[in-house]
């Protein structure tokens, strides 16, 4: 028997695939930020005083007059308007995980019909988009739809080539005419200035005179699946939901661990490269790629750049790996688990903070138990993490997400900080009152005099933590890789500006009845890590007996689903932390819980649908007609007296009946509206809805094990994942 027809057009399709040319061939320092009007091209372009403002503005998040935008405004429609742009659009970041823009052309037409170009500073500084169109958590009402986009200097305008020609996007905030934010970039903005706040309260207590404002960076690690095009079409679960609903595991998978870091596929270095053409023309530092443990999964990693640069870049990267995709054949799954039985993927968010006077404040130097800056922006964290570790799973939960998370492949639901042996050792020696010089790493020497020595870290590392110390930053591993990284980066910088806060505090009282400044820091931190020091674990997250003992002995919360864990962000203190820092009001952070769990339930009810229609129009029907077909086979062979054993035909009737039966009452799920709250409808979804869907899964998977290659519709996992 050969393979089903429609699979068998598919697989011919990929393999009669010519290979895209490479179009881009220029050296980097050709094309490096050739669209975007970064502060060099603004040297250029504007005069001397306009320059000095904006790069003030860029550089410290100072303001910049009126008058200065419009000579901003003109000189970027010039420099837009000679790379073919027609059009502007400011861009912002709604509460999905997507972007949003809209376009309006530089044109203008005078009385007598003839046309002139426009773009002022206002047009520049303020756009107006429909803000009830847009996910807003009951902050705007239908008839109440006025929304703004306003333009942020801090991120580089640039150019956009569709197939439609070029557009200027300014990246933008976006807020509802009462001043909510509407947006993601607004509570990044404000997070960062809350952190800059409160640790330039501690580094002045520390007797630092010279102190630049201080800035979070994030160099985030974006893992993802190239499938083809000619699969995915033919798959109504990658198209609507990005993950595969049903599908048996093949049998070779990732087992031979032979696909991380191998040899990169043609096709897809080709892929690649286009792809890091394009960034690079936009000023995306794309520094590493690589193969990833699964097969057909891959991962691309930017150089770290300010946080709120970085979120732009990080949405235009994900908007690019699609969209580059579909001009190489392939589709690019951003979804967290699209395939069940090989790893799913991850975005690590790399996080710290830093200026220009005292540079990375997360870096320990060579002597970490000298550098009392840093010990104590690292206690900072280490607090953090402990008092808003449940906001740390809320801001990384999404129904994609749940799949990945703690299933012995990527961290667990329960947040912990995993720091590095001589981290660990340092902090555990001043719980205690002690503050020694730790060992360091020593020398690698394999006594190969061909090998050269050379320094080892002092720590190594842990894949099992959701968030590691990494020599002088912090990885966030539980980012989903659909997510943007916005959410994330708002609560590490809200909560390190409360810990900074209280570090401060601390440190005021302490220093006033210190002999010095180290005997300060000691007793500060001292207090802080009997307080807060139990969320520090170097061992292995994915045991059980760590899911036991953290929550048993440790008191730290397990919040296994995102029914679980979006509820935090209603809880009294994480209300108070984000009011206190001015991040989100009350009324703010409610609206994000309501879009989130609305996004919740309806990605839940479009997949639960989905595998219904699945298994009644596309499985069902399949195995039905082989199941006929064998059993008259085996009818018309008893009628010449042969006889053979129908064990097969029993388990295909068996299994369909039984996936009939689940099917039928995932549908009548589907019908519960009576749900006393919007906590108890996510419940339902996360643990009745979703284990009938399992259920039903179980069963088609079982049933492509039985029918017959030839008749079964929908590609396979070793198709799609090894054929490219
Ligand atoms: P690995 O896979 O070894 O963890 P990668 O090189 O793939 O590391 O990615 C590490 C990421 O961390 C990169 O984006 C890198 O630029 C970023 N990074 C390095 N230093 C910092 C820092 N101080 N702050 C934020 N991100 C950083
Ligand atoms: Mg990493």
């Amino acid at each position: 028997m050969s393979v089903n027809p429609g699979r068998a057009a598919a697989i011919s399709t990929i393999n009669q695939r010519e290979p895209m040319p490479l179009t881009m061939t220029q050296p980097l320092n050709k094309i490096w930020a050739s669209d975007v009007f970064n502060l060099a091209s603004m040297e250029e372009a504007l005069s001397k005083n306009a320059f000095k403002a904006m790069k003030n503005t860029v550089q410290t998040g100072a303001a910049l007059d009126p008058a200065t935008a419009d000579v901003v405004a003109a000189a970027m429609k010039e420099w837009a308007m000679a790379k073919g742009a027609k059009f502007f659009s400011h861009i912002f970041y709604p509460m999905t995980n997507a972007t949003a823009e809209k376009h309006d052309g530089f044109i203008i037409t005078n009385p007598d019909g003839a046309a002139i170009t426009e773009f002022t500073g206002s047009l520049l500084i303020k756009g107006e988009p429909d803000g009830s169109s847009f996910p807003n958590g009951s902050l705007r009402m239908t008839n109440a739809a006025r929304g703004y986009t306003a333009w942020d200097p801090t991120s580089p305008a640039y150019i956009m080539h569709t197939a439609n020609g070029a557009t200027l996007m300014i990246p933008s905030v976006f807020m509802s005419w009462t001043g909510e934010a509407l947006d993601k970039k607004i509570p990044l903005l404000r997070s960062n200035a809350a952190m800059n706040k409160a640790g330039q309260r501690v580094l002045a207590l520390m007797g630092e005179d010279d102190i630049a404002p201080l800035n979070s960076s994030c160099g985030a690690e974006q893992e993802y699946f190239l499938i083809d095009t000619a699969f995915a079409n033919a798959r109504p679960d990658l198209l609507l939901t990005g993950r595969s609903l049903i599908g048996a595991p093949s049998p070779k998978g990732q087992e031979f661990d032979d696909h991380y870091f191998g040899a990169i596929p043609a096709r897809v270095q080709l892929y690649m490269q286009d792809l890091e053409d394009k960034l690079y023309k936009l000023g995306i530092p794309a520094k590493t790629h690589h193969n990833e443990v699964a097969p057909g999964q891959f991962e691309i990693a930017p150089y770290f750049e300010a946080a709120n640069v970085a979120a732009d870049h990080q949405q235009q990267l994900m908007t690019l790996l699609k969209s580059t995709a579909k001009e190489h054949g392939f589709v690019c799954l951003l979804h967290e688990k699209p395939f069940k039985g090989v790893n799913g993927s991850g975005k690590h968010v790399n996080w710290s903070v830093g200026n220009s006077t005292q540079g990375n404040l997360l870096d320990p130097g060579s002597t970490p138990n000298e550098n009392l800056n840093f010990l104590l922006f690292c206690g900072a964290v280490i607090r953090g993490v402990h008092l808003f570790g449940p906001l740390l799973r809320a801001v990384i939960a999404s129904a994609s997400n749940d799949h990945r998370l703690g299933a012995n492949e990527a961290p667990p639901a329960i947040l912990s900080v995993y720091l590095g042996d001589q981290l660990e050792r340092l902090f555990n020696d001043i719980k205690t009152g002690k503050l020694e010089a730790s060992e360091k790493g020593g020398y690698m020497d394999l006594g190969l005099s061909q090998i050269l020595k050379f320094e080892r870290d002092p720590g190594d590392r842990n894949r099992t933590s959701p968030f590691a110390f990494t020599g002088n930053r912090f990885e966030f591993r539980a980012v989903g890789s659909s997510a943007s990284v916005h959410g994330p980066l708002v609560a590490m910088n809200t909560m390190l500006a409360d810990s900074l806060n209280w570090v401060a505090d601390a440190l005021e009282t302490a220093l006033a009845s210190s002999e010095s400044k180290t005997a300060a820091v000691i007793t500060v931190l001292k207090e802080l890590m009997e307080l807060h020091g139990n969320v520090v674990f170097g061992g292995d997250g994915y045991s059980s007996e760590w899911h036991k003992s953290a929550v048993e002995e440790r008191g730290l919360k397990n919040l296994p689903t995102t029914a679980d864990a979006l509820p935090e962000l209603c809880s009294e203190e994480v209300i108070k932390l984000f009011s206190d820092a001015g991040v989100f009001t009350p009324v703010e952070l409610q609206s994000r819980y309501e879009v989130y769990s609305e996004q919740y339930i309806l990605s839940i009810e479009v997949e639960a649908k989905l595998i219904t229609d699945m298994a009644k129009t596309i499985i069902y029907p399949a195995a039905m007609g082989y199941l006929s077909d064998i059993s008259e086979t085996s009818l018309s062979l008893k009628e010449i007296g042969v006889s053979i054993s129908n064990t097969s035909a029993q388990k295909i009737a068996g299994l369909l009946e039984s996936m009939m039966d689940v099917t039928t009452k995932l549908e009548a799920a589907l019908n519960k509206h009576d749900f006393a709250d919007t906590n108890e409808h996510m419940q339902y979804l996360a643990y009745d809805v979703r284990a009938l869907m399992d259920d039903v899964r179980e069963h088609a998977d079982a049933l492509e094990g039985e029918v017959s290659d030839e008749v079964w519709p929908l590609p396979k996992y070793r198709e799609m994942l090894f054929i490219k």
